[in-house]
């Protein structure tokens, strides 16, 4: 779309509306600063690639700032792993995060000066309750909390005690820092919630320097605050963890950013939450992080995906206040879309029928054009090699076809994509009753493109020469789960589709291909997107997996 200064602009969604009135009034001095926080405890997925779009969008169309930061204050379950594999995805979808990756470990000491600060003002205790105490004493949405007996503690007794954890005299899980807040207060987490816990475990960055680790919620607003953020963009579930956020800086005094909600991608057929991914990883559902079933971004990219592509889907989907379930097909209309308009066209026969043409010289080979692609006129043809022998799909030749079949039957003519009309003469079957040949006889005045006869038919089939394609795996994939929300089962393991991935060792494609490159995307002619597998595609063995399929777009009906 072109923009025109004319046109009143609507703003892109609630949270645009939201910064722009913030520009006109000048609340953040025309400032414009957002950030990416995950917690480095699992590759990222679609969901989070809304979150980066979103953020990264924001600060690229208002001039502003982009902080990449990770959330790495839970030692136990965070590995330099994902560290990497998070800073090559957000990479990789073009968001630009400036010269730095941030880490929130690197505020641990301002966060425990903080700390003091409130225990000085009578804010936070420490208190010697279990978690399973402090869990029992909580209350519920009907029942207040009770008070820790530890509540009262002196000032001078919180203040030793609390330096005392720091240096390690405790042992796991014998006491917390929690703030002094409401035990009745209608909103659970602002009974007293944990500020620090003793956890005797190395960080990735910080080493054994620490056994006190702060709680998401202690953290996340004091991030937030040290690097000047001015929109905290975060998902629905944080919206009743923002007072809790207010109260912490608002008692601290210090800079004070603007929390704006909406709402998570959930996405039909698959499962997001990280912790369930880690499951079908490490049960070995799947192929690691990066199998092309899995909604990371690591999976999408191996499975073919383009980063505009996701890019276009986050647009397409917009910003909302209210869960939903968003259909996996808009997810496969973005990547279709974008291979269309760029994805080189190739011959490739999934399942291979021989079909020889009786009438055809023994020795000749042809070389045919072809279209390399119909959306770009730029990208060219290239040479296919044609010869007497050829391989057509299985799929395309059927013995008693149904009414308005308009592809291969006995006696009936079809034409070849870029080549000739061929009718089936005779069809050669095995002592089983398969058929494994057909023997057709060409129409040499039919040749696309010069020809001199003006027959028409409405069948057109793909094909590869016998003689010069080679031969590939490739794996086509199916939903990886049988059910359009596991994630709301307890038992979502047992809607695994145990079908989701179907490996055709013997395909055959055109001899362009022995160029392809890991990564290289193509569309297979009537069959669907397809990319050369970055993880198992050789010199000596060509992989591809199946991006999406396509809707035969020539064969007037199938
Ligand atoms: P978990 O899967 O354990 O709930 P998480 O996905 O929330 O973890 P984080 O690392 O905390 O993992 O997420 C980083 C950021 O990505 C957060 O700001 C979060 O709001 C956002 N995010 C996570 N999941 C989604 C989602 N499905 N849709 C949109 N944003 C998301
Ligand atoms: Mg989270």
């Amino acid at each position: 779309m072109k923009s025109n200064d004319s046109e009143i602009k609507r703003p892109k969604n609630f949270i645009y509306e939201i910064i722009e009135e913030d520009l006109k009034t000048n609340k953040w001095g025309g400032r414009v600063h957002t950030r990416f926080p995950p917690e480095p405890n699992g590759y990222l997925h679609i969901g989070h690639a809304k979150s980066i779009c979103l953020n990264y969008g924001i600060a690229k169309d208002f001039n502003g700032k982009f902080n990449l930061r990770f959330d790495d204050t839970n030692p136990e379950k965070e590995e330099t792993e994902y560290v990497e594999s998070i800073i090559e995805d957000v990479k990789w979808l073009g968001a630009d995060f400036g010269e730095k990756v941030l880490y929130a470990s690197d505020y641990f000491e301002q966060m425990y000066l903080w700390a003091v600060e409130l225990i000085k003002k009578g804010k936070a205790y420490v208190c010697d309750l279990s978690a399973e105490e402090i869990r029992e004493t909580r209350g519920t949405l009907t029942v207040p909390g009770k008070e820790s007996p530890y509540r009262n503690r002196s000032i001078e007794e919180n203040l030793d005690l609390f330096e005392r954890m720091r240096k390690g005299e405790f042992p796991n899980g014998a006491k917390t820092l929690r703030a002094k807040i409401d035990m009745s207060s209608p909103n659970l987490n602002l009974r007293d919630p944990v500020m620090y816990r003793i956890i005797h475990q190395e960080h990735h960055r910080q080493g054994n320097k620490w056994c006190i680790y702060p709680t998401y919620d202690w953290a996340h607003g004091l991030e937030d605050s040290i690097e000047g953020i001015t929109h905290s963009i975060c998902t629905l579930e944080f919206e009743n963890h923002r007072p809790l956020y207010d109260w912490f800086l608002n008692e601290l005094g210090i800079y004070h950013p603007q929390q704006i909600e909406f709402a998570r991608l959930n996405l039909s057929y698959t499962v997001m939450s990280k912790r369930r991914l880690l499951q079908l990883v490490q049960e070995k559902y799947v192929d690691g992080w990066d199998d092309p079933r899995m909604p990371t971004i690591s999976g999408l990219r191996r499975r073919g995906y383009t980063p505009q592509a996701i890019r276009n889907f986050t647009e397409i989907i917009g910003v909302a206040k209210r869960d939903a379930l968003t259909d996996y097909a808009l997810l496969e209309y973005a990547i279709r879309d974008e291979l269309n308009k760029h994805a080189q066209r190739v011959m490739a026969v999934l399942r291979p029928l021989k079909v020889k043409l009786i009438n055809y010289p023994d020795d000749k080979i042809e070389y045919v054009d072809a279209i390399n692609n119909p959306e770009d006129p730029s990208a060219g043809t290239r040479k296919l090699p044609f010869c007497k022998e050829i391989f057509i799909e299985q799929t395309d030749f059927m013995e008693n076809p149904p009414k308005g079949y308009y592809r291969l039957t006995q006696g009936a003519e079809v034409r070849l994509r870029y080549a000739y009309i061929i009718k089936c003469e005779k069809v050669i079957k095995n002592n089983n009753g398969e058929i494994v040949e057909l023997h057709c006889t060409y129409d040499p005045a039919t040749k696309s493109g010069s020809g001199t006869s003006n027959k028409k038919v409405k069948g057109v089939i793909h094909w590869v020469s016998a003689h010069h394609s080679l031969k590939a795996e490739v794996r086509l994939y199916d939903r990886l789960f049988t059910i359009e929300n596991p994630g709301e089962k307890e038992n979502w393991k047992d809607y695994i589709n145990p079908n989701s991935l179907e490996i055709i060792t013997d395909a055959l494609v055109e001899p362009s291909l022995s160029n392809a490159k890991p990564g290289d995307k193509f569309q297979f002619e009537r069959l669907g997107y397809f990319c050369v597998d970055t993880k198992y595609s050789t010199k000596e063995k060509l992989v591809f997996n199946r991006t999406v399929s396509i809707k035969d777009s020539w064969t007037k009906k199938s």
